[in-house]
């Protein structure tokens, strides 16, 4: 028999976001006017584990809903009862408050443990089953920390699950295809990424959960170790309404005006310059190679810059060259000079920062190499150009980690792309990508190493080894970064920090993060957004051989069946087309999309690939190998018309560098209308005949 214990989460309503929800003032999207619903992938994970539970037929499991948040939380435990939960708890208390994803991953482990004693009586065959990240957080970390800090199999972006030969098998995304797995032992950890069989609330079961008690425990019951704002090791510093989308997000009437403009941006090349409109900042150096130690113009928040904008123009005003010469008048003038800007602590802490020369943090900037049949991951190149940039501002070196078996060839293109230590971790356990063996690997070396930071790319594979890698070395990590920066906190007393900005809220704020109390700053970052440098095959770098003590033990899955795309397709091409689930079916792909792209190839005189959403593969209109985004191929041509495509974050990431972006859809709300140059309302059917024609027009 089999329990499941499925986290709930509740959340501000991102998909009604009216005006009066943002600040005047700073323009940022404030949380609390928007109204709280559960949040939908947990409500995914619910009915996946009525699923799980029906299918594998056995009544007496039963479903515990376990939920952290403030008393209001209570409502989606109600939502959970009128489903299909038996049991639910609410664990809330202050003290839990404003904490990261170490901090909620923590509590929400040491609840499990109870439920586990107390609830289930140490029957250890249960699933815990969670949506695969929330969308306030939007990070996927606090699943694979949990499954951490329990020690538990955990596996991630799950789409199905089967019943067979007495246990589950679990289809599940990676990049590039999909896998069927299952958990060499029990308890594990799912997360839910797709499940789209929602659960109804029936009259008599709503009575009924109304009626029932919700479990309420705080933290003095589950006693535990990382919790609220002391136990985060990562704190926000800024939050900052995303810039304008650098798309023109026209609407096109007809199809002749669509070709016009269409040719017209192919032929010129006025579209975007693909590169997600990031304003370029000067390169940070440290304070000991500025030309002035009074030189702080790298301060990481505007307050922190302006207050020492006053205090050094005061000082030269001053003729002050050294701080030792900041005797007590000087310090009054200082401060008439501020007025309400800063008073004399803040002063004092300025004064000290002026000290500080050296990075507070120590040792290399590392990559954690992401790879698959002795092909590295393109995430890892750009990743590596990032860490270059950020080492040499910091006067170190870059570091690559690499485990697998058979990997030592791939060295050569990673100190080509910038790496000047590849540490090889091999081993035959590590030939295939194992959670929990490579996170074992990973946290081993750098707890050997100890970098000072770390980047993982933010693809499925990263997303999950980081949160269980950070966990492991007692790190702070941010996620799905889009900016990395290196800072300063001088009056703070902290030098060379990564700033970690990243979209929340999905995308409708920006938040820069750091990292504390914590020895290496760790983050992923999203594929597509950082630039690779050019490869340079005279560098020179040196291989270091890091071994590992793994046994059978440390491999927490097995692996069924892997579905990877293969095949020619050429996504070097300068126009693509691609086809989403509104394409209807694979005939109706295969005809419009044969018409549209030999009208386009004889118009634009270029060739033409064809391309498709992962929804489209995984409805069998076209082969795996086509598809574009996060975990198909991320792709720059000068010319995407997406058809069909809603315009999900997974897939747009793969189209970010693209020139000119056309979209056809017939859904006037649908979210690619806001991340393209040129759009039609209508139906693929009726537009597509009509753009040929148009195209054919000599
Ligand atoms: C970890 C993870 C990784 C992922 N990686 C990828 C990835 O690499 N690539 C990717 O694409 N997705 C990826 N996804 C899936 C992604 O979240 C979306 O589910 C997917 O992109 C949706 O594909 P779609 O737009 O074709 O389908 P839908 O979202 O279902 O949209 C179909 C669209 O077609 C429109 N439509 C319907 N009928 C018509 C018609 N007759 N004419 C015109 N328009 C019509 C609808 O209005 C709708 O906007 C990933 C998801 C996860 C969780």
């Amino acid at each position: 028999m089999s329990n499941y214990i499925v986290l709930v989460k509740q959340v501000p309503d991102v998909s009604q976001i009216t005006d009066n929800a943002f600040d005047p003032d700073t323009g940022t999207l404030v949380r609390s006017r928007l109204a709280s619903v559960i949040n939908e992938l947990d409500a995914q994970a619910l009915a996946f584990a009525n699923k799980m539970k029906r299918d594998s037929g056995d009544k007496a499991g039963r479903i515990i809903a376990l939920s952290m948040g403030p008393p209001m939380a209570e409502e989606v435990l109600r939502y959970s009862l009128s489903r299909c939960a038996d049991i639910v708890i609410l664990l809330t208390d202050r003290a839990l408050g404003g904490a990261d994803t170490v901090a909620t991953a923590n509590p929400l482990a040491f609840t499990i443990r109870k439920i586990v004693r107390e609830i289930l009586k140490n029957d250890n065959n249960y699933y815990v089953i969670t949506g695969m990240q929330s969308v306030d957080g939007d990070t996927a970390q606090v699943p694979a920390q949990i499954a951490e800090e329990l020690n538990l199999p955990c596996i991630a972006y799950v789409t199905d699950a089967e019943f067979k030969s007495n246990r589950f098998e679990f289809t599940r995304i990676i990049s590039g295809g999909s896998q069927t797995v299952a958990a060499k032992k029990l308890p594990a950890v799912i997360t839910v990424a797709k499940y789209e069989y929602p659960l109804f609330a029936t009259f008599s079961r709503t009575r009924w959960a109304n009626k029932t008690k919700v479990i309420s425990w705080a933290a003095s019951d589950i006693n535990a170790t990382h919790i609220g704002v002391t136990g985060s090791k990562t704190s926000v510093i800024r939050v900052f309404p995303p810039g304008k989308s650098t798309r023109k997000c026209q609407q096109i009437s007809d199809a002749d005006s669509l070709v016009k403009v269409l040719v017209e941006s192919f032929r010129s090349g006025n579209g975007q310059t693909g590169k997600n409109g990031q304003a370029q900042t000067p390169r940070y150096v440290l304070p000991n190679k500025r030309a002035s130690l009074f030189y702080r113009s790298f301060e990481g928040t505007k307050k922190e810059q302006e207050d020492y904008e006053i205090l050094t123009e005061k000082l030269k005003e001053l003729g002050i060259t050294k701080t030792d010469q900041i005797d007590d008048a000087v310090r009054e003038k200082i401060l008439a000079a501020a007025g309400e800007n800063f008073h004399k602590k803040a002063l004092e802490d300025m004064i000290e920062g002026f000290k500080l020369t050296k990075s507070s943090f120590e040792g290399e900037v590392w990559v954690v190499a992401e790879h698959s049949d002795s092909v590295v991951h393109p995430a890892t190149f750009e990743l590596i150009g990032k860490a270059r940039e950020l080492a040499d501002s910091l006067e170190t070196k870059v570091g690559v980690a690499v485990a697998g078996y058979n990997i030592e060839s791939m060295a050569e293109d990673l100190i080509a792309a910038g790496a000047d230590n590849i540490y090889v971790i091999e081993d035959k356990l590590l030939r295939v990508f194992d959670p929990a063996a490579h996170r074992r690997a990973i946290a081993d070396a750098i707890s050997t190493y100890w970098p000072q930071i770390v980047l993982y790319a933010a693809t499925p594979q990263g997303r999950m080894l980081a949160p269980m890698v950070s966990y492991r070395v007692s790190c702070g990590l941010t996620a799905d970064c889009t900016g990395l920066d290196i800072k300063d906190s001088s009056r703070k007393g902290d030098i060379g920090l990564l700033l970690q900005t990243r979209p929340a809220l999905g995308g409708n704020v920006m938040a820069t993060i750091r990292t504390k109390n914590s020895r290496s700053q760790m983050a992923t970052a999203r594929p597509g957004v950082m630039k690779r440098i050019p490869a340079d095959l005279s560098r020179k770098g040196k291989i270091i051989r890091y071994k590992v003590r793994l046994s059978e033990d440390d491999i927490s899955l097995e692996i069924i069946k892997t579905e990877l795309g293969r095949g020619e397709v050429n996504f070097n091409a300068a126009c693509v087309v691609s086809g989403g689930k509104g394409m209807q079916s694979r005939d109706n792909y295969e005809h419009l999309m044969g018409l549209l792209c030999d009208a386009l190839n004889k118009k634009l005189d270029t060739q033409v690939e064809r391309g498709a959403s992962r929804a489209a593969v995984e409805q069998g209109f076209i082969e795996r190998v086509h598809q574009v985004g996060q975990t198909g191929t991320s792709i720059g041509p000068k010319l995407y018309i997406a058809l069909g495509i809603s315009g999900a974050i997974q897939h747009m990431i793969g189209v970010a560098n693209t020139e000119t972006i056309v979209a056809i859809n017939s859904d006037p709300n649908a979210p690619i209308f806001k991340q393209c140059d040129y759009y039609i309302v209508g139906t693929v059917e009726d537009t597509i005949p009509k753009l040929v024609q148009a195209l054919e027009v000599k």
